[in-house]
């Protein structure tokens, strides 16, 4: 806008009484709230370089819908800060920062559709792109104590349109009496761990809970200084001893899963939350996006329960902001 008609507006704001005052602040609000995300995006992105040749060798070249454009001198190709991202291609990109507050308070899809006025369809979309960019963002080389335990999530094929096996009906969930114990088929197994003292969080679906596959799981976590705890389960023990390090064990009969220092509790304490809010606040989440919901947990522990917004608009723009050191 030009000055003279900034100033022109501002003079005009001194003869508003307070109801037009109201609605202009409100006007102000939505319209700062629309540029948000897209300014948070683009201070993450700078300096840009083209996406196709990778030389910072561009010039400004224009807006489009409220993104500034860029033109690279080398190939000639244009973009913005979103080409090439997890958000590239959006739609409703004013609504990108309301979203992302919605995902962190960790909001059910029917709530952000309803606050957002977008379709379910639309707000599940919308919020596996932003999942998609944070599912790999696991630690690495942990030292220390870490807590391991494993837990189980129903398999789920929600959201499918056919299912490979009878559905469920209440009352039929629990084993009869005189079944055999142990985990049941379809039942997925989690193995968690969790660095005592610090934020760090890993958590990875396994397709058995065999020596070899808790062992592949635990290879890029663990260090050569790390000291696992769990509760005495054989396979983690024996990928324990495969990996070379320490192990203590706190077997489930010794007074409450305490032993001195060793116990288990902060990853059983994970453990309930993240069934209490996969489970019951979110109606369960698909098997084959299970991945994707425990890497939203983790920034849950990242952050101490208060991720800020800004954390998923720049994840999806492909940095790694939890599990860092
Ligand atoms: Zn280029």
């Amino acid at each position: 806008m030009r000055k003279a008609k900034l100033r022109a507006l501002l003079c005009q704001v001194g003869e508003l009484n307070e109801r037009e005052l109201d609605e202009l602040f409100d006007a102000v609000q939505k319209r700062q709230s629309a540029t948000k995300a897209l300014r948070v995006v683009e201070n993450a992105r700078w300096p840009l370089s083209c996406p196709s040749c990778h030389t910072e060798r561009i010039v400004r070249n224009g807006r489009a819908r409220g993104l500034q454009r860029y033109l690279c001198r080398a190939c000639g190709r244009s973009f913005s800060a979103l080409t090439g991202t997890a958000l590239a291609g959006v739609h409703h990109k004013e609504r990108l920062h309301a979203f992302a507050e919605c995902m962190s308070r960790g909001a059910s899809i029917c709530d952000t559709a309803a606050e957002l006025k977008i379709s379910p369809s639309t707000a599940l979309r919308l919020r596996h792109r932003f999942l998609n960019s944070i599912t790999e963002h696991q630690p690495k080389a942990l030292n220390g104590m870490v807590e391991v335990d494993e837990t189980f999530f129903r398999e789920s094929f929600k959201g499918a349109r056919k299912l490979p096996r009878e559905s469920r009906h209440r009352g039929k969930s629990k084993p009869k009496k005189g079944a055999p114990k142990g985990p049941s088929k379809d039942l997925i197994p989690v193995l968690v761990a969790r660095s005592r003292g610090g934020p760090y969080v890993a958590d990875v679906v396994l397709p058995s809970l065999s020596r070899t596959d808790i062992k592949a799981a635990l290879a890029p976590i663990v260090g050569p200084d790390t000291l696992l705890v769990a509760d005495g389960s054989g396979s983690i023990a024996s990928a324990a001893k495969d990996l070379g390090i320490t192990f203590e064990a706190v077997p489930t009969s010794y007074g409450g899963h305490v032993r001195g220092t060793y116990h288990v509790q902060t990853v059983n304490q994970y453990h309930s939350r993240l069934k209490g809010w996969i489970n019951h606040e979110l109606r369960g989440v698909s098997t084959k996006h299970l991945p994707k919901y425990l890497a939203w947990m983790r920034t849950f522990a990242w952050y101490q329960d208060k991720p800020k917004p800004e954390i998923y608009l720049i994840s999806a723009l492909g940095k790694q902001l939890i599990n860092t050191f």
